[in-house]
C-alpha cells in the first residue's frame, strides 16, 4: 500500500517563548480492515455474508469463529479479492479494494500474508525455496532474499530444515514453513484460515505462539479457528459469525504484555498439554531477539 502520512511524531518543537507547542491531534490512520454492509451471494443464490460491518485496527489480534458454513472463509477471501463482494465495501488500509484495477491486486496481496489449513506449499521445492519464492515474485533483491529467508526460518524454528522438502516434514513443520512464507516480507496484515485445523493440540499452540509473535511486531493478525479452548485462553478479540452475520464481537482484556515464551507456557498450562509433540521449538531466546 502507499505510505501513510506519518502521524504526530514531531520532535518536541518549541515555540518562541521556549515552551512546548500545544500537542496536535494525531491524524487517525485508517483501520487496516473495514467492512461496510458487505454481502456475498454465491452463484446459485446462497447468501454467505449478510451485511457485515466491522473494523479491525492496526496491530490487533482477532479470532474469527463460528460453525462450519457460517462464512468465515468467504470473509477471508473477500479481503484478498479472491472473491468480489455482491454488495458493500471492503477497505484495506483505507482503500476500497473493490475499486482496485485487476493489475493492482498483486500489490494488495503482497501486503497480506496468508496461511491455510492445508499449507499450500510447493512440493518440489525445498523449505528455503518455498519461502524464497514469496520474495522472488515480488521482485526482492538477491541480497534481501539471502538475508530474510534464513532469518524468518530461524524465527519459526526451522533453521535445520532449510534443504528439506515438504513431504519430509511433519504437519506442524509444514505449517511453520507456510507461516514463514506469509511473513517473510513483513506485511502489515496476516490472515490465517484454520491454520491448526490439521494439527494436534501441542503443535497448534506452537503455531498460535508464532502468530502471537508476529502480532507483537505490529502486524495485524486475523485467525479463523474452531478451537474454542484456544480462543478462550488467548483472551483476544473474538468475532463470531452465524449464517453470514456477525453475532458477537468481544474484546477480552488481559495478558497483553506477555512475552512469546510466557504465552506458550501459559497456553500449555491452561490447555493441560505438556511439551511433548512438535510444538515446543518456538520459545528459544535466539528467536526472540530476531524481531
Ligand atoms: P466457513 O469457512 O465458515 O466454513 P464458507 O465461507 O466456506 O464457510 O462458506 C459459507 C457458505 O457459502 C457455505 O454454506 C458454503 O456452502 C457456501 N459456499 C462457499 N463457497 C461457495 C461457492 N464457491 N459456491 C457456492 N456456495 C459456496
Ligand atoms: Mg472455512
Amino acid at each position: 500500500m502507499e505510505a501513510e502520512p506519518t502521524s504526530g511524531m514531531a520532535k518536541s518543537k518549541r515555540n518562541k517563548k521556549g515552551g512546548p507547542e500545544p500537542r496536535r491531534e494525531r491524524p487517525r490512520r485508517a483501520p487496516i480492515i473495514e467492512l461496510e454492509d458487505v454481502t456475498k451471494v454465491y452463484p446459485g443464490g446462497h447468501m454467505a455474508l449478510d451485511r457485515i460491518n466491522l473494523s479491525i485496527g492496526r496491530g490487533e489480534f482477532v479470532f474469527l469463529v463460528g460453525p462450519t458454513g457460517c462464512g468465515k472463509s468467504t470473509l477471508i477471501k473477500t479481503l484478498i479479492r479472491e472473491l468480489d463482494v455482491t454488495d458493500g465495501s471492503v477497505k484495506i488500509a483505507g482503500r476500497d479494494i473493490g475499486a482496485l484495477p485487476e493489475k493492482k491486486i498483486p500489490l494488495l496481496r503482497r501486503n497480506i500474508g496468508t496461511v491455510f489449513q492445508d499449507f499450500k506449499l510447493l512440493p518440489n521445492r525445498t523449505v528455503y525455496d518455498n519461502v524464497a519464492y514469496a520474495l522472488q515474485v515480488i521482485g526482492a533483491s538477491r541480497a534481501e532474499i539471502r538475508e530474510q529467508v534464513p532469518a524468518t526460518l530461524r524465527l519459526v524454528g526451522l533453521s535445520t530444515k532449510l534443504n528439506s522438502y515438504p513431504d519430509q516434514l511433519s504437519g506442524g513443520e509444514q505449517q511453520r514453513v507456510s507461516v514463514a512464507r506469509a511473513f517473510v516480507n513483513h506485511p502489515p496484515l496476516v490472515l490465517a484460515d484454520e491454520p491448526s485445523g490439521n494439527l494436534d493440540p501441542v503443535t497448534s499452540i506452537g503455531i498460535m505462539q508464532l502468530l502471537y509473535r508476529i502480532n507483537k511486531t505490529g502486524t495485524t493478525v486475523v485467525v479463523v479457528t474452531h478451537d474454542r479452548e484456544m480462543v478462550d485462553n488467548m483472551r483476544r478479540r473474538v468475532i463470531e459469525l452465524y449464517e453470514g452475520r456477525v453475532v458477537r464481537d468481544e474484546v477480552s482484556g488481559g495478558y497483553t504484555e506477555e512475552s512469546t515464551s510466557e504465552f506458550g507456557l501459559r497456553m500449555r498450562a491452561e490447555m493441560g498439554v505438556g511439551h511433548q509433540g512438535e510444538g515446543q521449538t518456538t520459545n528459544g531466546h535466539d528467536h526472540e531477539r530476531l524481531l
